[in-house]
Formats: structure tokens, C-alpha cells, sequence
């Protein structure tokens, strides 16, 4: 095809204009056309350098590129073609013809113009690898401090069981791609620049399938509820990723699936915030057992705990529960509980308590406590 001369394969001089050259195209399209010469190898060859011969010089940037540099700016792929729509109207009946000679390449990607020349041209239009998903979970605390199995259902693309992701229907079989001629690959050149490039038609195997399957349309794949049984290591946080290699999307024509990410998020707490490690929580005391001292039974996420509160305990002081906190994930030290208390004062006496409390207060006097009595001393200045 490179050493053709385009001009001489339509018939035209290299002046020709745009209309003289969809005329002599018109003209050798419909005399070389496959329904026309069923069987002819030559036809089909000509039709096809015709063609590619019109494609090249009704573009002006491509008939450019060909006036100065010939055949060899386009020889291999064949630049992306346009749409059948692109050929302007009045041709009767193109449609036929140009899916015949530019089978599926056509469409999104752009010519060689625009990848050479930093346009970006589409091209790709079948991945290969599935992609990766993202799942949400929502988790209790107690499940992160102690491990959990959960079982999760989400839609995925997943490999076809009709055709065993093949995407060839049963029966049918694989044939050599037309595009790359079995290559898996094309070349293309524009200029002095030429580079190869996987085909987008067979994704670089080089055969297709000749007759797609029906279940997935060809795709290998088709969108499907699957469940999944996680397992949640403890020690496991608020946005902690677990990766679940292979159980993302399907891939596409022997691609590798991808992977599923379960993004953690662990529900509030009724009684326990986490900080790192530990675990702090809040509990309220009676005023009596702050004074007096003595022990308290303790919740925990394992189990219950006991923690002796001193003699004189002040609110607001906090105790910690050795090891009662978050495992570590990377096998360290296991966090706390750090555990507040607030003393409560009774909202309302009966007669008795009353009596014994202003008992109290009157063999007490007015000796200071601690705390107050430092308060007391600094405040004395603004008395
Ligand atoms: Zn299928
Ligand atoms: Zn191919």
C-alpha cells in the first residue's frame, strides 16, 4: 500500500479539488465495492487502497502530511477514520461501504494527527485489567476490639458463565482480528514518527470472537449481586482500608480482576471514645464513695472490670484500666481504659439525710479542704 500513489489510485492530478476527489472516489468505490466482485481478493484490495487513499486526501491536514512526506505518514493502521457521517451528504448509500472497509476502528479515537500531535486521541475503549471497588462498612466498636466476620453482598461486574468469560457464544469460535491481521498490535506513523500500538479491536490478543456471546453481548462479563464473608482483624480503626485481593471487578479478556477495598467506619459508642489506642469513658460516682473510698465494678468491651477509688477522690480524676483498651493492629502493647469519674451531689434529701448531712457540716466547721483552701488564699485579693 505505501508505495501507491494516491492520486494515481483515484485517477485524479495533484490538484484536484475536493469535489473532483469524492467524485473519482464515488467512482472507484462503487466499481471495486466487495458486494460488486464477491470472491475477488484484487477488488477487495483495491477498494480498500482507495479507500484509504480518499480518507487520506480529502482530509487537508492529512493531504498535507502526504504531499510532503508520501505514503509513509500513513502506512500500517490507517489513520482513525471518521464516522461514516464525516463524508459529507449526497453520497448514496456509504454507510455499508465504510463499516466494510474501517470495521470497528472508527469512532472515538482520534487520527494519528492527534496522538502524534498531543490532541490526546481516544483510542483505548476496552480495559483490560478490572478496575478496583470501594466497599462501606460500618462496624461496632466492639467488633474492632475484638475481630469480627461479616458478610457483605454488592453488585460487581463478574466473569460470564455463559461463555466463561470468553465473551464467545457457546459454539462459536475465535477468528483471526481483521484489524491487526493477529498481530495485537498496529502501527501507526504519522511524519517521520512511527510507534506501534496494542489494537483496540481484539485488545492486543489478535482473534475475536466471531460470534459474541448473548448472556454478556461479548463482554466476558456482566453485572451481578455476589456476597463476600470479611474477616476484621482487631485493632482496626475508624477509614482502615482491608484489601481483598482479586474481588474487584472482573477483567476483560483474560485481564486480571481487581481488587475490593472495605473501607471501615466504626459507629459511636454509648459509653467508650477511642483515643489511639485507648479507650476513655465517663462514670459518675456518688459524693460518699468519693469520700469515703472504695471499689466499683467497671464496664469494658471485655467484660467487666473493678477499680478501687481512693479516699477523698476529687471529680473529674481520671484511673487507668491497664490493658483494657484497643489490641494493637501491629502487634504492639494492647491500649487502656482510662476511666473519668464525676462525682454526683444529690439532687434531693430525705428528712434523715438531711439531718446527718447538717450534722455533718457542723462538726466539720469551717475547715478547709484542700483545693478550696489554695483557691481561697489566691481569691483573698479581691475580697
Ligand atoms: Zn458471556
Ligand atoms: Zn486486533
Amino acid at each position: 500500500m505505501a508505495k501507491d500513489d494516491y492520486y494515481e489510485l483515484l485517477g485524479v492530478g495533484k490538484t484536484a479539488t475536493e469535489e473532483e476527489l469524492k467524485k473519482a472516489y464515488r467512482k472507484k468505490a462503487v466499481q471495486f465495492h466487495p458486494d460488486k466482485n464477491p470472491g475477488n481478493k484484487e477488488a477487495e484490495e483495491m477498494f480498500k487502497k482507495v479507500s484509504h487513499a480518499y480518507e487520506v486526501l480529502s482530509d487537508g491536514e492529512k493531504r498535507a502530511a502526504y504531499d510532503r512526506y508520501g505514503a509513509a505518514a500513513f502506512e500500517g493502521g490507517g489513520a482513525g477514520p471518521r464516522g461514516p457521517g464525516g463524508f459529507g451528504g449526497g453520497f448514496h448509500d456509504p454507510a455499508d461501504i465504510f463499516r466494510e472497509v474501517f470495521g470497528q476502528r472508527g469512532g472515538g479515537g482520534g487520527g494519528i494527527f492527534d496522538e502524534i500531535f498531543g490532541g490526546g486521541g481516544g483510542g483505548r475503549d476496552s480495559g483490560r485489567d478490572g478496575s478496583d471497588l470501594r466497599y462501606d462498612l460500618e462496624i461496632t466498636l466492639e467488633e474492632t476490639a475484638r475481630g469480627a466476620e461479616r458478610e457483605i453482598s454488592f453488585r460487581k461486574n463478574m466473569a460470564c458463565e455463559r461463555c466463561d468469560g470468553a465473551g464467545a457464544e457457546p459454539g462459536s469460535k475465535r477468528v483471526t482480528c481483521s484489524t491487526c491481521r493477529g498481530a495485537g498490535q498496529i502501527r501507526r506513523s504519522g511524519g517521520i514518527i512511527t510507534f506501534t500500538q496494542t489494537c483496540p479491536t481484539c485488545a492486543g490478543a489478535g482473534t475475536k470472537v466471531d460470534k459474541p456471546c448473548t448472556a454478556c453481548r461479548g463482554e466476558g462479563r456482566v453485572l451481578k449481586t455476589t456476597k463476600l464473608n470479611v474477616r476484621i482483624p482487631p485493632g482496626v480503626d475508624n477509614g482502615s482500608r482491608l484489601r481483598s485481593s482479586g474481588n474487584g471487578e472482573a477483567g476483560l479478556s483474560g485481564g486480571q480482576a481487581g481488587d475490593l477495598y472495605i473501607v471501615l467506619s466504626v459507629k459511636e459508642h454509648e459509653l467508650f471514645e477511642r483515643q489511639g489506642d485507648d479507650l476513655f469513658c465517663e462514670i459518675p460516682i456518688k459524693f460518699t464513695l468519693a469520700t469515703l473510698g472504695g471499689t466499683i465494678e467497671v464496664p469494658t468491651l471485655f467484660g467487666k472490670a473493678s477499680l478501687k477509688v481512693p479516699v477523698g477522690t476529687q471529680s473529674g480524676t481520671t484511673f487507668r484500666l491497664r490493658d483494657k483498651g484497643m489490641p494493637s493492629l501491629r502487634g504492639g502493647r494492647q491500649g487502656d481504659q482510662l476511666v473519668r469519674v464525676h462525682v454526683e451531689v444529690p439532687q434531693s434529701l430525705s428528712p434523715e439525710q438531711r439531718k446527718i448531712l447538717e450534722d455533718f457540716a457542723r462538726v466539720s466547721g469551717d475547715a478547709n479542704e484542700p483545693t478550696s483552701k489554695t483557691f481561697f488564699e489566691k481569691a483573698k485579693k479581691f475580697f
